[in-house]
């Protein structure tokens, strides 16, 4: 322990002498110190032991069960989480989902945008990142899939990451921002699984289509009234 706080050190001797107090049957399996409770061995075991390495599978030596983490087993299923009066740490793994969408504006004002497949209507060129996938090379993969336009990242990019925690998921979806490489390279308009085709559509356009969902006249209205973007370099873009 190392600390400055006069009122630590007295808290921290309150605690080691009720310790010391206790009549309990467990040892403390780090240092030896007997006697201890559950809860005593609870309080004591991250005091005295937090630094101390994982020694991996051991016997708990309050339920007997084979544990890989002793440390956390303690903290999460004995002593006040064990009898539900605190929470337990959520350690439950839950799926993250990345979805890269594109606000791809031409340099005559117009926006890129989508027929979804399957009659959802328009919406921003977009998809999951597959994995070993980077966020960037999804963004500019799924344009080309979805809108047939080959498309740049300029450098200044990122608008938004919006992180939505679900139940069963984490969605996350960075949206960019993009222009094309070629302005006269056409939109796609054979349809195939990835969508029904694309088209240059304006702002007016825009509110007159029936969209999937209302990010397109957020975002491409965001990006036409100068919403402040970000430098794509926040990014440690890892991955193909
Ligand atoms: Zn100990
Ligand atoms: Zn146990």
């Amino acid at each position: 322990m190392v600390t400055q706080c006069e009122n630590s050190l007295r808290e921290v001797a309150a605690q080691v002498y009720r310790h010391g107090m206790q009549n309990g049957h467990l040892e403390c399996a780090a240092c030896g110190m007997q006697r201890l409770t559950e809860d005593g061995l609870w309080q004591h075991f991250p005091l005295f032991h937090v630094n101390q390495p994982n020694v991996g599978l051991q016997s708990c030596c309050i339920c007997d069960k084979r544990v890989s983490n002793f440390a956390v087993h303690l903290r999460n299923e004995h002593g006040p989480p064990g009898r539900g009066e605190m929470e337990a740490e959520n350690r439950k793994q839950i799926p993250l989902y990345s979805f890269a969408l594109v606000v791809c504006r031409h340099p005559d004002g117009r926006f890129l945008l989508v027929q979804e497949f399957c009659n959802q209507g328009f919406w921003l060129p977009g998809g999951a990142v597959d994995p070993h996938e980077s966020l960037s090379s999804a963004a500019i993969r799924e344009t080309k899939e979805e809108a047939g336009i080959d498309i740049e990242l300029t450098g200044k990019l990122v608008l938004l990451i919006e992180h939505a925690s679900r139940e069963q998921y984490v969605r996350m979806r960075w949206i960019f921002a993009a222009r094309p490489k070629d302005v006269h390279q056409l939109p796609k308009s054979i349809p195939d699984y990835e969508s029904v085709g694309a088209s240059w559509v304006s702002l007016e356009e825009i509110s007159q289509l029936r969209l999937r969902g209302t990010e397109p006249i957020q975002w491409c209205n965001y990006l036409a009234n100068g919403g402040q973007v970000y430098p794509l370099s926040l990014l440690q873009d890892h991955g193909k």
